[in-house]
This record gives C-alpha cells, structure tokens and sequence, in this order.
C-alpha cells in the first residue's frame, strides 16, 4: 500500500501517537487536532503589463495557549489548506519542544514567485497582508520567511501593517533586514541550532565528530551553513547535493572552494576533484551523519532500510515518512527530529522580536549563547524523554511539546 503522504494527516496521527504516552485528555487531544482559525483571503494585485490578478492568501493559526501565533509565509504554487494546517501545527510543536512563549501559525500565497517582478512580488506581500491584517500583530500573529520569501518581502509585510496602524510595527514580523529591527545571527541560525544538537546527539553515541563522515542533502542556506559549521568542529564533509544532483569525495570537500563555486555557478554539481552522485545515492552514503536539507518525503519505505548514517539530523521541514521513521529507529539509527533539529530558526526569530519589544538589540556572540543554551536544554528534555518511555526521539519530541501546550490549555481552564 502507498505511504500516506498528506501532511495534515501526519500531523494528526503525530499528536495521536504522543497522546498514548501522556494519557491525555481526549478533549485537549480533539483541541489539538484542528486549528482554531483558517483564513483564506483573495485579492486584487496590477500586474506590471496593465492587467489585474486576484491571487489567493491563507493564513492558519493552531493554537496560543502558551503565547501569540509563529510561523512563516510561502510564496509557492502549491500551496494547499491542508499544507498550510499541517505546517501551523508543526510549529505549535516545534515552538513548544524548545520551550518559546509561542503557539503556532503559517501562511501561504498562491503563486509563483520565478514569473513575478520585484514590483509584483511587492503588490503582492502588500496585498497579503492588507488582507490578513486584523488576525496579525505583535501580540497576536508574528509571521517570518519560509519557502520564496526573504527579508525583503518582510521589510515590506511590515511596513504594510505599520502603514494600516499608523505606527511603527518592527515587532510583527521576524526575519527583517538588519536596518529595520532584525537580529544579527538570524541567517545561520537553523545551521547553528541543528549542529548544537548533533553534538549532543554523538555525545550520548559516542561518536568523535572529529573525523565523522557528513552528507547533506540540498546545499542552500541551511545546508551550506551546516557544512561549515560541523567542517570547524573537525568533521570530514564527503558528500553535498542540490536540485541538480549531487557531488562526493571520499577524502572530504574543500568547502570553501565549493562555496565559490556554488556562487559562481549556482550549482554544486561539477566541483573539481570531485565524484557526480544522485540525490538517492547521496542519503545511502557509509557516512555517520545524514543531514536532510531540502525537501519534504526524501527518506521513505523504500529506501530507509539503506540508509547507513548514525545519526539523522533534520534540518529540513518532514524529510522522513512515518514509515521510514520506523524502519530507522528499528534500524538503531538515531534521527534527530525537524522539530527539534530546525527549531534554531524560529529561536533566534524569537530572539528577534524581543530585541524589538526591548528596542535593545545583542550581538551575534550573545545571540548564538541564547541559542547554545535553549538547544542543548531541549535536547536533553527530548533524549530523556525519549529513555523514559522507550520512543524515538520524534515521539519524544511530540511529547513535550504535546505536554507543554497540554498543561497551558488546562491550566488556563480552556478545557
Ligand atoms: P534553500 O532554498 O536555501 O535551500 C534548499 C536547497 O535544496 C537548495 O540548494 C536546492 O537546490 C536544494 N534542493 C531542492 N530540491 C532538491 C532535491 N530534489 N534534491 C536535493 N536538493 C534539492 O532553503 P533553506 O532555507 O536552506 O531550507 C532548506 C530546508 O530547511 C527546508 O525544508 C526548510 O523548510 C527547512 N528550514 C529552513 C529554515 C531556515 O531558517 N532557512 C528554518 C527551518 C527549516
């Protein structure tokens, strides 16, 4: 039988699985199961040659039992409802693992950015935000990049909102440019947050990072930054891919010459000195540490029994199935969830938007101590979460986070 891919489907069986261990009551179970708000929003955008689109926006809210709504906007397509559920949601989980006074929040637009002008892309997050203004905020809804957005789109998402309340909103948004309130550290931040954990994941394996084989898959901001990172702490980086393909060299990848060449031509592919591989070959590599950081659904069924790493660090959102969850932790291979592996991303967005609540802003030494110390606490929660039930440390990961929002919801008399 095909494995069930829909992501808010996976979601829920992810809460049903971690609510066994909990003995939760079924009420907050049904809570958690369903967002409280979904608001989709269409609206009018001038297209560059004269005509008028109507392009259609949703933003999901899950639940703010433990604080205001978090999460990040796409610019894709393919964006659905149900993808946009599922994603709220894990940000609910991922906020709680690490222990953020957040609930969580997504949002998506339907379109695609590759056919659209700076001046479109412009009318667009304007447009958007316009129509989702009365459910945001800094209290209430502080969105941040996600897939096709950046730091500029949320320069302009927060001058909108400021523009409709009159004032001054830094605070609405994260993921800003440096000049308009965002934080120094917030480019490396998921790298640094998900090499915090794989230091703590070997210690507990045993395993010198100092020599220890990496493989990444899809070498773009996460990825390339990981490489660096875990390059400094001693590790050999063999193998690297990208939508184009992959690249491997036994002896370890002369990273910043890769760099260099990424930027010169826009792929990793044909690096000198090194060996092509494809993306399916590059997750079955003899290496010790896997690092999935592209896409959703890349360790599946089929292919988990041959993945060899010890440890599985995700850094993308949902790059194992269920099912391959399973076959790996039989397997003795210890994955690192994304809700924990990627949660650096949306800490020092937190980060962020206490530097603009305080209008006092750290330095990137400060900001990555904050960061060392919530990961390293999270991953010890997790891990002994993990050994106290038996589980793996995705359902472990569920559990804390399940527990937290769980305590929240009671203790506030919600159910
Ligand atoms: P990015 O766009 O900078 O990089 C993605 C990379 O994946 C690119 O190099 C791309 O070529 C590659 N890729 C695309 N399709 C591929 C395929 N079929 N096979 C192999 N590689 C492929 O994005 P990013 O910001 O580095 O995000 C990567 C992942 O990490 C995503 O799942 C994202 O949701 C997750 N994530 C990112 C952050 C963040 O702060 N950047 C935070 C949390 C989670």
């Amino acid at each position: 039988m095909a494995e069930n891919l829909n992501p808010f489907e996976i979601v829920q069986q992810q809460i049903s699985e971690a609510a066994k261990y909990l003995n939760l009551d079924p009420a907050i179970e049904a809570v958690l199961r369903e967002p409280k708000r979904v608001l989709t929003v269409t609206f009018p955008v001038k297209m560059d040659d004269g005509t008028t689109r109507v392009f259609t926006g949703i933003r999901a809210q899950h639940n703010d039992a433990i604080g205001p709504y978090k999460g990040g906007i796409r610019f894709h397509p393919d964006v659905t409802v149900d993808e946009v559920k599922a994603l709220a949601m894990w940000m609910t989980f991922k906020c709680g693992v690490v222990g953020l006074p957040y609930g969580g929040g997504k949002g998506g637009v339907i379109c695609n950015p590759k056919e659209l002008s700076q001046g479109e892309l412009e009318r667009i997050s304007r447009g958007y935000i316009e129509g989702i203004a009365a459910i945001i905020g800094p209290d209430q809804d502080i969105p941040a990049p996600d897939v096709y957005t950046n730091a500029q789109i949320m320069a302009w998402m927060m001058d909108e909102y400021s523009r409709l309340q009159g004032t001054n909103q830094f605070g609405v948004m994260t993921g800003k440019p440096i000049i308009v309130g965002g934080s120094l550290g917030r480019d490396k931040a998921t790298a640094q947050g998900c090499v915090f954990v794989v230091i703590k994941a070997a210690e507990k394996l045993g395993l010198d990072l100092n020599g220890a084989t990496v493989a990444i898959q899809g070498y773009g901001n996460a990825g390339s930054q990981a490489a660096f990172l875990l390059d400094k702490l001693g590790c050999k980086v063999v193998a690297v891919s990208d939508s184009r393909g992959g690249i491997y060299n036994e002896e370890g990848l002369e990273l910043e010459a890769l760099y260099q060449h990424k930027t010169a031509t826009r792929s990793c592919i044909n690096f000198p000195g090194s060996q092509p591989l494809t993306n399916a070959e590059l997750l079955e590599l003899p290496v010790d540490i896997l690092i999935p950081a592209a896409l959703e659904n890349q360790i599946t069924a089929e292919n988990a029994a041959r993945v060899k790493a010890r440890i599985v660090a995700e850094a993308a959102n949902g790059p194992t199935t269920p099912e391959a969850s399973r076959i790996l932790y039989e397997n003795g291979t210890t994955v690192i969830p994304d809700i924990l592996a990627n949660a650096g991303g949306v800490t020092v967005s937190y980060f962020e938007w206490v530097q603009n609540l305080m209008n006092y802003y750290w330095s990137e030494e400060e900001v990555y101590e904050k960061l060392q110390v919530n990961m390293f606490k999270a991953f010890a929660q997790v891990y002994a979460t993990s050994q106290e039930h038996q589980v793996d440390l995705r359902t472990a990961a569920f559990i804390v986070a399940i527990k937290r929002v769980a305590d929240a919801i009671k203790i506030r008399g919600i159910v």
